[in-house]
């Protein structure tokens, strides 16, 4: 017998090896083992077997044994692994290695085990104390014998407060054979000890009642599609459905994944899990340590638990027998994963539950434009929730031309129009509080000199007013590679002292607003302030408990956030984003600005949303009334107008390196080969500099291949990517259905 091994070095490659016959092994698909490789020994994973190999078989060397300290990928995941290799023109290594998390894989970790210990034979032992009861020199080693004696399993550490007790003791009456010690794998207290409420299911809507029919009949395979988009706005009662869906999963006796943004796996959510499921659930979320997280992973591989919830990376949970994917937000871009393999977890859901005869709910307010074609199309179930459970009215929103407003007074800045001023004044003398948005970090957009036209830049990137001032630490700062240098105080060119900085920022916005209202309590959140997950809790907490009257923040507090409080949320540049040359800018503009919206008029009173802007936008116009089906159309007929994506598949390759020539020749060349493989209905745009030329003085050029039918260009671009290797400097990424093409 022949096992296919993929060892740890990314050479999309498998290696033949025998499989020893009997060495006490048993070898499967998905078991780590070590092979000789070369005069070294590497670690791998069987990927599957076969009765002959391509080579000489005289030739092939036995695997030296199972790879003691590392996990075995469950066997089902292997297929997936597979597939995603294949469709995103990732090496098959990469895509196995994102299959375990890296504290499972690494196998430095063990699991905790405790040492259980027994009396082997009970009347050798009564013999062994009358013998020795006056030996003191065995006066430790009597007293452990006595105390276990006393049980009928007994912990070291439970006699610890007891007596003075050594494990010298312990080891020797094992070694003389009056006790025996085994080692039992210690299970991890999820809860941390704390015990949340527990809650019931509430008796579902009619909408929800759908909603859950739907998904019984897909759970018995009575339907077309074993996916569902749950199209319902916030607050029509998904999660609800999400709960209920998976306690009926649950008692068919299966298991169930639940992914979301990491940005939404917050305490409030983890809390509606948890008083839900209790002790049935694992919670998997960044900020785990490497032991938490592999012990997490050993619960579910073990089959002590049967739901996990979890950002993009939970979808690979090793479940064995699973029933439910849920994609909650499922439009959001935090489910593509930037690096190889780069795959959109909510598509390799869908794979997932196909091939493990699985049912998917996609779960979003504002489904992505893919996702509602599957669904027009019938690929997809579609259930649509109207109604809100909780019978909120909808936001008053606003959309303020700021063309129109009166030119500022002189000295006063002109970041607020006087409508919003007024709103947020009324909110102070009410009470209640206000978030306002502002999508730039920092103080400035930029640093400029009137006086020679000199602009500040990253000289290691190049994109405009790509220097960001932060007035409080008197610093500029690159947000595409983190560069970082203290803030000139006179023009480097020509030394005049009269800077100007160009464009607002949060620091900006909060002194403004502190200037305007002297007595209000402002915060602030954006990632130059947060550094930490405390100091966004601090904030959020603060806030919370209604310590803060205004809150500015960049997106990082667009989503998921409730704050029943808050009456009026502001966004400062609301076409912000539409101005960024990719197809999904609309949608993304839409989406970001109806999740801000929602966090007005989450208590009580009805909230009340404020959109300045600079120009005309149907996307806008479409979110004033939060128009999301009149959005969809417009956008989706923009879209097949051009023939993106939903209609059609779309792989951008990105060349990198940092000399200009040698990127654009090896890119040229790239292009050049796959020309064979283009037909009438393939569109090629030969590589360019991407939008941002430059990141980390390297330069960037970006290819991109559309298609309906790109199954045959893509295994040439993936050979092309993974097996022609480029000249030193250069490197290669593609990306399969990309999200972001800057
Ligand atoms: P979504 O996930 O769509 O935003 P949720 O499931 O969070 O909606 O529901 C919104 C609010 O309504 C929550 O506070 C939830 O507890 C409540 N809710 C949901 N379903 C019901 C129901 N069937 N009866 C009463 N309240 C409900
Ligand atoms: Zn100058
Ligand atoms: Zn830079």
């Amino acid at each position: 017998m022949i096992a296919k091994v993929l060892t740890d070095i990314s050479l999309d490659r498998e290696f033949d090896y025998l499989v020893p016959e009997n060495d006490g092994n048993t070898y499967r698909t998905g078991s780590a083992v070590t092979v000789p490789f070369g005069r070294t020994v590497r670690t791998g994973y069987i990927v599957s077997f076969a009765e002959t190999s391509n080579y000489d078989t005289a030739k092939l060397r036995p695997i030296s044994g199972l790879a003691a300290d590392r996990a075995a990928i469950p066997e089902k995941l292997i297929a997936l692994g597979k597939w995603i290799a294949e469709y995103y023109c990732a090496s098959q290594e990469h895509a196995m290695r994102t299959l375990l998390p890296a504290a499972v894989r690494s196998g430095k970790i063990k699991e905790r085990t405790v040492k259980l210990y027994s009396v082997t034979d009970r009347t050798a032992a009564e013999k062994y104390l009358l013998e020795h009861a006056s030996d003191a020199r065995l006066a430790k080693r009597l007293k452990v014998l006595k105390l276990v004696m006393r049980r009928k399993e007994a912990v070291k550490a439970e006699f610890s407060g007891d007596i003075d007790f050594s494990a010298g003791a312990f080891d020797a009456l094992v070694k003389s054979g009056l006790i025996s010690c085994r080692e039992q794998p210690l299970s991890p207290d999820p809860l941390g000890g704390v015990e949340p409420v527990p809650d019931a299911p509430l008796t579902p809507s009619a909408d929800q009642r759908k909603a859950l029919d739907m998904i019984s009949d897909m759970l018995a395979g009575k339907t077309s599609s074993h996916v569902q988009l749950l199209y319902g706005s916030t607050n029509s009662g998904k999660t609800e459905v999400y709960l209920q869906a998976i306690s009926k999963t649950v008692a068919m006796g299966k298991s169930a994944i639940v992914l979301v943004p990491e940005i939404s796996l917050t305490p409030q959510t983890v809390r509606r899990f948890r008083a839900r499921f209790g002790n049935n659930l694992s919670v998997l979320h960044s900020r785990l340590t490497d032991r938490e997280r592999f012990d997490e992973w050993n619960r579910i591989n073990s089959g002590k638990v049967q739901i996990a919830i979890g950002a993009r990376s939970a979808l690979f949970a090793p479940f064995d027998n699973l029933g439910l994917i849920v994609v909650d937000e499922e439009h959001d871009s935090s489910y593509k994963q930037s690096e190889s393999p780069r795959y959109l977890a909510r598509d390799v859901a869908v794979v997932r539950g196909k091939l493990e005869n699985a049912c998917v709910i996609l779960g979003s307010a504002t489904p992505s434009a893919e996702s509602l074609y599957n669904a027009k199309n019938g690929k997809f179930l579609l259930c649509r929730m109207i109604a809100q459970v909780a019978d909120k009215p909808a936001p008053l929103i606003r959309i303020v031309d700021r063309r129109l407003d009166p030119p500022p007074e002189p000295g006063v800045s002109n970041l607020l129009s006087p409508i919003l001023i007024n709103a947020i004044h009324e909110r102070i003398a009410q009470a209640e509080q206000t978030i306002l948005f502002l999508n730039r970090r920092g103080y400035a957009r930029s640093m400029c000199c009137p006086q020679c036209g000199y602009e500040a830049r990253c000289p290691d990137c190049s994109v405009n007013y790509n220097y960001t001032y932060s007035r409080s630490r008197e610093v500029l700062s690159c947000h595409l590679c983190g560069n970082i240098v203290p803030a000139p105080t006179v023009c480097p060119e020509c030394h005049s002292p009269e800077i100007r900085y160009l464009g607002s920022g949060t620091e900006k916005l909060e002194s403004v607003i502190r200037g305007i209202f002297p007595d209000a309590r402002v915060g602030r959140m954006d990632s130059d302030l947060m550094r930490s997950s405390t100091d966004y809790e601090v904030v959020l907490e603060k806030f919370s408990r209604g310590k803060l009257d205004i809150l500015v923040g960049t997106q990082m507090i667009a989503k998921g956030l409730h704050f029943p409080g808050v009456t009026l949320v502001g966004v400062i540049n609301a076409d912000q984003g539409l101005s960024m040359p990719d197809f999904r800018a609309q949608e993304r503009t839409f989406q970001m600005l109806t999740q801000v919206a929602g966090r007005a008029g989450r208590g009580e009173r009805r909230g009340e949303v404020i959109f300045q802007t600079q120009r005309d936008s149907d996307v806008l116009k479409f979110v004033s009334t939060l128009d999301f089906d009149g959005f969809s159309q417009f956008d989706l007929e923009f879209r097949e107008m051009l023939e993106f994506p939903p209609f059609s598949r779309l792989i951008a390759i990105i060349f990198k390196g940092e000399n200009e020539k040698a990127v654009a020749d090896y890119a040229a060349g790239f292009a050049a080969e796959l020309q064979v493989y283009k037909h009438d209905h393939i569109r090629i745009t030969p590589p360019a500099p991407a939008p941002i030329e430059k990141i980390r003085n390297q330069y960037r050029y970006l290819m991109l291949v559309r298609g309906k039918q790109l199954k045959t260009i893509r295994e040439a671009i993936r050979i092309l990517a993974l097996h022609r290797i480029p000249p030193a400097g250069i490197s290669v990424a593609v990306d399969v259905d990309a999200q972001d093409l800057m």
